[in-house]
C-alpha cells in the first residue's frame, strides 16, 4: 500500500489526469495565476468564500451531522446531499493548499475531514443520511437519496487531496468507500446506479490516481447501466435521470441539466480509458448538438426551473432561464474532458464563456453571496437577500449567502481554487494556452524544460503576451488559442508581424529565452444575433466584448426607464466604454391598453437615450435591479 501511494503522491497536482490523451494536463505546480482577473477571483475565494462556506456549514448542522453519526446518533440535519458540501469544500480546500499551501487551509482540511472519517462505518460506507439509528436503510431511495451522488464528491476531493498533499486518513477513508462501492455496487451487486450522476466521473479518477482498475471498471459499469429504466421515474420521467436513452444512444443532453453533465464528464473519462470510440463519438456529437441548440449565449445550460432541466432545442428563453452555476461547471468539467482527448479549441471556447458569464457572475465581488440560477433577464428588481438567511435553491432573486439546496457555492469555490489546471497543456513537442491570465507556467516536454511568463490584462484588452523564460536548444510549438469570436487577430514574434489563421496561432522555432510572442484579441463590442430558431429571442440582438457578454441594468439608466421599453438599432455599432460598451436605443412610451392585442401595431412616441452596457458577470451588485441581455432591434414598422 505505501508503494502505491508514493507513487500516487507524484501526480501532477490537477482535477483531471487521464492515462493517455492528445493534450496532457498541467498541475497547480507547474501553472500559476499571478493576478489579472481571475487570480483576483482566486484570492476573494480563498480569503472569504471558503471560510464563508466553513461558517455555514457549521451553524446549519451539516458538517455535525457526521459527528453524530459516529456517535450513533441518527439526527440529520439539511437535505439529503448536505454531505457533498462539506466534501466539495474539503476539495476546494486541497486545491488551494495545492495553489498557495496556505496554513489556514490545511488546518481546516485537517479538522474538518476528522469528523467526517470518524462517521466512517466499519464496512467502508459512508453518510450520514442512511442507515444510521431512525433512519431508512441504505441504498433504500437510489433515486433520490444522493447516497452515491455525496460519496463522488468525496472521491473527488480525496483525490484533490492526494494529489496536492499525498495519501491521509481521508484519502484512506474515500478508498474505503469506493471499495465498498465496488463491492456493493459491482458486476455481482445491486443492479442500481444513483439519481445524481457524479459517482462515475469520481471513481475514473480514483482509478487513474490511484492506478487501481477496478475504480475504472465501476464507472464503465454505472455508465453502461444508465438509460435502462433501473430508476423509478416516477412523475418526473426517466430523462430527468438520464435513465431514458444509454448514453450511447443519446442525441442531445437532456432531463437535469447538473445531472446530465456530470454523467457525461464520466463517460468522457470512460471513454478515454478503455479507448471506447463509439462512447466518444456519441459524447462529441451529444456536446455539438448540445452547444448548438440547447446552450445560452453565456454558455449557461439548463432552460426549464421544471426539473433544473435541459429544454427542447432551441427553446431559450432569457427570463425564465435556469442556467444553473452547477450546470456551468458541470460543463466545463464536460467540455476539459474532450478538448484534452481531441486537442480542438471549441471546447476551450465553451470553456472560456462559461467562466467568464456563468462562474464570475455567481459569487458577488466579496465572494460571499451567490447566484443560484443564471436568468438573462430580470423584469422585476430582484429583492437583496439577508447576510444571515438561508434562501430557498432558486427563488432569491439576488445573490444570497446561502442555499437549502447549497450545491452551488462550493462548486465555484473548487473551480476556482484549481482554476490554474485549465489554463494550458502540453505534448511531448509544445504547450498549448487555451486561457489566458497572467500567469507562469513551467513544465517539461520531450526536448527539455520550458518556462513562459503570460502577460496580460485580458479581457480588460485583448493583448496577450508570452515570454520565454526558459527554453530547450531544440524547436517546439508553442500555441495559443484564438477563440471563434476573435476574427481580425493579429501576432507578432519578437515583434516581426506572424499570420493568424483558424484558431490557434502556432508558433514552431527553436526559442531562446526572452522571445516573445503577443497575440492581440480585437476586442472591440460587437452585436450579436440569435439563431431565428430561438423563438423567444427573434428580432433581438446582444452586445459581446471578447469573451464577455454585455447587459442593460436599470441602475445605468435613468430612474423610471424600463428596459422592457428599450430598442436598438443595430446599425449604429456599440462604442467601446471601459469593460463595456455605450449604445444608443430609444425607450418607447406605450401605455397601457384595456388588452394587450391589437390587429394593427400600436404607434408609440420614442425617446432617444445613450446608455451603457456592462459585463453580465458584475450586474446585481448595485442593489435591486432590472436587467436585460437581448435588447429588441427597433421596429420601424410599429414607429
Ligand atoms: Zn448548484
Amino acid at each position: 500500500m505505501t508503494d502505491q501511494l508514493q507513487r500516487r503522491g507524484v501526480q501532477a497536482p490537477a482535477p483531471v489526469m487521464p492515462s493517455a490523451s492528445k493534450l496532457t494536463p498541467l498541475g497547480l505546480d507547474e501553472v500559476r495565476i499571478t493576478g489579472g482577473f481571475w487570480g483576483d477571483r482566486q484570492q476573494v475565494n480563498a480569503d472569504n468564500t471558503l471560510p464563508h462556506i466553513l461558517d455555514w456549514i457549521t451553524r446549519l448542522g451539516w458538517l455535525e451531522n457526521f459527528a453524530r453519526m459516529a456517535r450513533g446518533d441518527g439526527t440529520h440535519d439539511g437535505r439529503e446531499f448536505a454531505d457533498s458540501e462539506i466534501h466539495k469544500l474539503l476539495e476546494g480546500l486541497a486545491w488551494e493548499i495545492g495553489r498557495t499551501g496556505d496554513e489556514w487551509a490545511e488546518r481546516t482540511f485537517q479538522e474538518v475531514s476528522a469528523v467526517v472519517v470518524a462517521a466512517q462505518a466499519p464496512d467502508g460506507y459512508l453518510d450520514t443520511n442512511f442507515g444510521g439509528p431512525g433512519q431508512r436503510p441504505r441504498y433504500s431511495d437510489l433515486e433520490w437519496g444522493h447516497e452515491l451522488y455525496c460519496a463522488g464528491h468525496m472521491i473527488q476531493a480525496a483525490v484533490a487531496r492526494l494529489r496536492t498533499h499525498g495519501s491521509d486518513p481521508y484519502v484512506e477513508a474515500a478508498i474505503r468507500l469506493a471499495d465498498h462501492i465496488v463491492r456493493e455496487f459491482g458486476p455481482q451487486g445491486r443492479n442500481g446506479v444513483c439519481g445524481h450522476p457524479e459517482i462515475e466521473v469520481a471513481l475514473a479518477e480514483l482509478g487513474r490516481a490511484t492506478g487501481d482498475r477496478r475504480y475504472l471498471e465501476q464507472a464503465r459499469l454505472f455508465v453502461e447501466r444508465r438509460g435502462h429504466g433501473l430508476l423509478d421515474e416516477g412523475e418526473i420521467g426517466a430523462a430527468y435521470f438520464q435513465d431514458d436513452v444509454p448514453v450511447r444512444e443519446a442525441e442531445a443532453l437532456r432531463g437535469h441539466a447538473v445531472r446530465a453533465l456530470y454523467l457525461s464528464s464520466g463517460a468522457a473519462d470512460v471513454a478515454d480509458e478503455f479507448g471506447d470510440e463509439e462512447l466518444a463519438e456519441a459524447l462529441r456529437a451529444q456536446w455539438a448538438t448540445t452547444v448548438a441548440r440547447r446552450t445560452y449565449l453565456t454558455g449557461g445550460m439548463g432552460s426549464r426551473h421544471e426539473g433544473e432541466a435541459f429544454g427542447d432545442d432551441f427553446e431559450l428563453p432569457s427570463d425564465r432561464a435556469y442556467s444553473e452555476t452547477c450546470a456551468g461547471v458541470g460543463s466545463i468539467m464536460f467540455s476539459w474532458r474532450l478538448l484534452l482527448a481531441e486537442g480542438e479549441e471549441r471546447y476551450a471556447d465553451l470553456i472560456e464563456r462559461t467562466l467568464f458569464n456563468v462562474v464570475a457572475t455567481s459569487p458577488d465581488e466579496d465572494g460571499t453571496a451567490f447566484f443560484y440560477v443564471n436568468p438573462l433577464q430580470r423584469n422585476v428588481p430582484g429583492t437583496a437577500g439577508n447576510d444571515d438567511t438561508v434562501s430557498p435553491r432558486a427563488s432569491s432573486s439576488l445573490r444570497a449567502p446561502w442555499f437549502a439546496v447549497s450545491c452551488c457555492p462550493p462548486n465555484v469555490a473548487r473551480t476556482l481554487a484549481s482554476m490554474a489546471a485549465y489554463v494550458a497543456t502540453k505534448t511531448d513537442d509544445g504547450v498549448q494556452l487555451h486561457q489566458y491570465a497572467p500567469a507562469t507556467i513551467r513544465t517539461p516536454i520531450a526536448a527539455g524544460e520550458v518556462g513562459l511568463r503570460v502577460e496580460t490584462a485580458y479581457p480588460e484588452n485583448g493583448v496577450i503576451r508570452v515570454v520565454v523564460d526558459e527554453s530547450p536548444a531544440e524547436e517546439w510549438s508553442l500555441s495559443l488559442r484564438v477563440p471563434a469570436w476573435a476574427a481580425g487577430a493579429t501576432a507578432t514574434v519578437n515583434g516581426e508581424p506572424v499570420e493568424v489563421s483558424g484558431d490557434q496561432l502556432v508558433v514552431r522555432r527553436p526559442f531562446v529565452e526572452g522571445d516573445t510572442v503577443e497575440l492581440t484579441l480585437p476586442m472591440a463590442p460587437r452585436w450579436t444575433r440569435p439563431d431565428h430558431r430561438i423563438d423567444d429571442l427573434r428580432g433581438t440582438v446582444a452586445v459581446e466584448r471578447g469573451p464577455v457578454v454585455l447587459c442593460a441594468e436599470s441602475t445605468d439608466f435613468p430612474a423610471g426607464t424600463d428596459l422592457l421599453d428599450l430598442e436598438v438599432d443595430p446599425s449604429q455599432q456599440p462604442v467601446s466604454d471601459g469593460d463595456g460598451a455605450t449604445v444608443s436605443l430609444v425607450s418607447r412610451a406605450e401605455s397601457d391598453g384595456a388588452w394587450p392585442y391589437t390587429p394593427e401595431p400600436v404607434t408609440a412616441a420614442t425617446a432617444a437615450l445613450t446608455a451603457r452596457l456592462i459585463p453580465y458577470h458584475r450586474w446585481a451588485e448595485r442593489g435591486p435591479s432590472t436587467m436585460r441581455v437581448w435588447l429588441p432591434e427597433r421596429s420601424r414598422a410599429r414607429d
